[in-house]
């Protein structure tokens, strides 16, 4: 079989890389080269501990033997079935196991090629549903601050992550946006859901009289915010945005693209909070990475609200020439079977607590001003240098890099969060590298 020579190639200028610091890195680049199960393997032979999953995807470690084969399989077997009008069985078999898991009444599914496509599906969803139930005049959108919803036109709009919005104009009209949770003032250091903040809900009563509650449609928030820093939501926060939602007929869509597939502890994060949206949408763990895919639950009501016409007729006019490839299908039910057959969404092993020790173990290192975990997924937050916002997190990153650890920063935090299959040694080995790295940081 052909391999892939450990060499780094001599010209990096043609790719321009996404969401990087394209002059930093090809100065100085980082190569991997091959993984597999915790670990990356570097351009020059190093093995890297993998502490983010890839980008929060590859919840079931690298290079599973499952999965592999699964997909190798399904080129063989059938490379591509056109999605339009034409089905093939795993697009339905995966549906059928994926809805399973859901609470009762998410019993349908959308495929999407990404986390962004699966966020401009809802929001498409949601406006057209208001409009099927005869509810014409309902288009506006409501984010929330610091949410990230992918970089689409309709996700950067309900997203609120300043530097991914300014440069790119007016953005969707008739969107605003919730408060962040976000305050360190009162919850600084907490384990799991801070108990603060709960009221910030009720910002969107006071939006929805503002606007009228005739004329909007949804809203849209990641349970815990991820790429801005891992935020968590009070106690209670969710839950009362639900009611409001009800109250005023408003569709709500939780976006798990990260927080999906086990990275909380529980299937999803509808499960953790028990909290149960109109519209879910996932990606990432859907494949553990491996073939670009992601899926938007939605609620009964909504799938039969478009079910009307003449039976002929497609009934919504969205979809992608890539929704439910048969090669994704493959590989979602290889790692479904895994996830299954190794608990991986629920660790009876108390590795939940293990790692929010370690994590927050480091309360005492120098800079570091607060940190929170909820499931396997932690924070850093580190005082920025004065007149250099992200300088420092991004030299740890370096820096770990270095001592053969993945980290992911944003902004002055470090978001952690490794593959589902991590062991207590390698927890050991994760926060005793960062410990390490932010010791001996400026
Ligand atoms: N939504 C959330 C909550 C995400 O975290 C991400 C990616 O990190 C996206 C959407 C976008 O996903 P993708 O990069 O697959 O388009």
């Amino acid at each position: 079989m052909a391999t892939t020579p450990n060499v780094t190639p001599n010209n990096l200028e043609s790719f321009w890389m996404p969401f990087s610091a394209n002059r930093q890195f090809k100065r100085d680049p980082r190569m991997f080269v091959a993984a597999d199960g915790m670990y990356y393997t570097t351009a020059d032979g190093r093995k890297v501990l993998d502490g983010t999953a890839g980008l929060w995807c590859v919840n079931a470690g690298h290079a599973r033997k499952q999965i592999v084969e699964a997909v190798q399989a399904q080129v063989a077997e059938l490379d591509y079935a056109p999605a339009f009008q034409m089905g093939h069985p795993k697009a339905f078999e995966l549906a059928a196991r994926l809805c399973a898991m859901m609470p009762e009444g998410l019993d349908h599914v959308f495929y999407t090629n990404s986390g962004s496509e699966s966020v401009e599906t809802a929001l498409k969803i949601a406006i057209a549903y208001q409009k099927a139930r005869g509810e014409t005049g309902r288009y506006r959108l409501i984010g929330r601050e610091r949410g990230y919803h992918g970089v689409n036109f309709g996700g950067i709009s309900v997203g609120g992550i300043v530097s991914n919005r300014k440069t790119f104009g007016p953005l969707l009209n008739g969107v605003d946006h919730l408060p962040h949770t976000h305050d360190l003032a009162r919850n600084a250091f907490t384990r799991g859901e801070p108990q603060n903040g709960a009221e910030l809900a009720d910002e969107l009563e006071r939006i929805v009289a503002l606007h009228d509650p005739s004329t909007v449609a949804a809203v849209i928030v990641e349970p815990v915010a991820g790429s801005t820093g891992v935020l968590i939501p009070p106690v209670g926060y969710l839950k009362r945005l639900r009611e409001i939602c009800d109250k005023h007929g408003i569709v709500l869509i939780f976006d798990e693209v990260i927080t999906g597939f086990g990275r909380l502890g529980k299937p999803f994060a509808t499960h953790y909070f028990d909290v149960k949206p109109d519209l879910i949408t996932t990606a990432k763990g859907l494949t553990n990475g491996v073939i670009p895919m992601g899926a938007v639950f939605a609620r009964k009501e909504i799938y039969d609200a478009f079910m009307t016409g003449p039976d002929h007729m497609i009934e919504l006019f969205h979809g992608y020439t890539y929704s439910g490839h048969p090669v994704g299908c493959a590989a979602a039910l290889a790692c479904l079977d895994i996830y299954r057959e190794e608990s991986l969404f629920e660790r009876g092993d108390g590795i939940y607590d293990y790692f929010a020790d370690a994590l927050h173990s480091l309360r005492d290192v120098k800079n570091v001003i607060d940190i929170r975990n909820i499931g396997l997924v932690g924070a850093i937050e580190l005082e920025g240098i004065a007149g250099q916002p992200t300088k420092r997190a991004f030299s740890a990153f370096l820096e770990a890099y270095e001592k053969n650890l993945l980290i992911r920063t944003t902004g002055d935090i470090i978001a952690l969060s490794p593959p589902l299959i991590v062991t207590r040694a390698q927890i050991d080995e994760l926060f005793g590298t960062l410990r390490d790295v932010l010791e001996n940081l400026d």
